[in-house]
């Protein structure tokens, strides 16, 4: 019998806004742009896979 065993979990990570050092979790495959909640500056974009980031990533929760 074959297992399948999910290795594709996703995970959050929190990442600083280079603009405003505001903190926030951010969906590893966002699939739409993520902005920061206090300056609008975009943090991650989606990019088919895993999301591709432009802030600082602080930690990683999974
Ligand atoms: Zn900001």
């Amino acid at each position: 019998m074959v297992r399948t065993i999910r290795e594709n979990r996703s995970s959050f990570l929190r990442v600083k806004c280079p603009d405003c050092e505001n903190e926030q979790l951010v969906f590893e495959k966002a699939s739409t742009v993520v902005t920061c909640v206090v300056c609008s500056h975009t943090l991650a974009e989606p990019s088919g896979g895993k999301a591709l980031l432009k802030a600082e990533v602080i930690s990683e929760y999974k």
